[in-house]
């Protein structure tokens, strides 16, 4: 079970004690003053610390720094009160930490941060397996692109133009397999890498049930987590004139937290179609959270991306002027109108240098600014 060092704070403890928490299934040390925290450490060596950067004794930025120079795989998120001037701000960045959470903050977002950091499924990151099917049997192929539309397949075996094909989706929640019948309406012969010969194949399905487009609409479009309070959809892969919003409608009651991670392109025609939806969305209010970063680059330049809603989180490109490294790091709204848009350094994964953000301020955080 990974084992979690949390300052007491009750926020935390309360959040962490919240049901959408306990899939991840951490154990907690509670310490009391940042001396305890260190002692825990030591005693635990725990895989995360989530401390306040204000603690009696050691702060949580020392503390900071001393995990990160006795074990640097360890993660360290420090929570921090909206109040802070740039140059805490600065402190903080400087001291090593892996994230920074401006108190008071949600559930949800202490969750993305935790789960993110800990590389643990995030919801609506529920694993599927999927396999092709020829004749029945399992076919040694991959499958590289797969939508709505059509499913694209690299075989190790020969496959004829015409073959009926199915892609087998085996959902790991237990509700069962979907076999959806597929035609190769195209294939061709490629030399492989390892020297033989692979087919590449377009599928298409000839016929596309209801439960079948549903399932591959939540594998590669959305879907739907209900919560206690609120609903949260995940929106995954590409916004393009091929998206259809308008079956999202339905689930579109109360507030809603959109969950934007997944998204990794968005051309004009897609941007449309989303801002009309959102338009017409009969909610009451959203939010987004965990924005990637083709959805962020939108938000800057077309106000309606974000329509009435908030950012809470999202990712921004960090780089390693030192070794080159590249990296997206999950940044809180919050935590950056706090420093006047001034963005957190982080200490490079990969090296003793500084991870730094990779883009212009100005241009990346434009959403951020329209809402103060
Ligand atoms: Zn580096």
């Amino acid at each position: 079970m990974p084992l979690v060092l949390v300052s007491n704070n009750s926020e935390l403890l309360r959040h962490l004690a919240a049901p959408t928490f306990r899939r991840l299934e951490l154990e907690q040390k509670v310490a009391s003053s940042g001396d305890d925290a260190w002692a825990q450490f030591q005693a635990h060596k725990p895989i995360m610390a989530i401390l306040d950067a204000e603690m009696a004794g050691i702060t949580g930025s020392e503390l900071a720094e001393k995990i990160k120079a006795s074990a640097p795989a360890t993660r360290v998120v420090l929570v921090i009160g909206k109040r802070l001037t740039g140059e805490q701000m600065r402190r903080v960045g400087a001291c090593g930490c892996d994230e920074v959470l401006v108190a008071p903050m949600s559930a949800d977002e202490l969750y993305d941060v935790v789960a993110i950091q800990l590389g643990m499924p995030r919801r609506g990151a529920e694993r599927y397996r999927i396999e092709i099917l020829a004749e029945g049997k399992p076919l040694d192929a991959n499958i590289t692109n797969l939508s709505v539309d059509g499913v694209r397949i690299v075989s190790k075996v020969p496959v004829a133009e015409g073959a009926a094909l199915a892609v087998r989706i085996t959902p790991e929640d237990g509700s069962g397999a979907v076999d959806i019948p597929a035609k190769a309406v195209w294939t061709q012969a490629a030399a492989s890498s390892s020297g033989g010969t692979k087919t590449v194949i377009g599928a298409e399905y000839p016929n596309l049930d209801d439960r079948a487009r549903e399932v591959l609409a939540r594998l590669t479009q959305w879907e739907v987590v209900h919560e206690t309070q609120r609903i949260r959809i995940v929106l995954k892969g590409d916004f393009t004139e091929a998206t259809r919003f308008d079956e999202l409608a339905d689930s579109m009651v109360g507030r809603v937290d959109f969950d934007l991670a997944q998204v990794r392109y968005m051309n004009s025609l897609g941007v449309r179609a989303w801002c009309e939806f959102l338009r017409a969305a009969p909610i009451q209010g959203y939010e987004f959270h965990a924005c990637s970063v083709p959805f962020v680059l939108q938000a800057s330049m077309v106000e309606d991306v974000v329509g009435r809603g908030t950012v809470t989180s999202f990712f921004a490109p960090y780089h390693c002027a030192k070794c080159d490294h590249q990296e997206e790091r999950l940044l809180q709204s919050a935590a950056l109108l706090a420093s006047s848009l001034e963005p957190p350094v982080f200490q490079c994964p990969k090296c003793d240098g500084q991870l730094m953000f990779d883009d212009l301020p100005e241009r990346y955080f434009a959403f951020l600014q329209r809402n103060d």
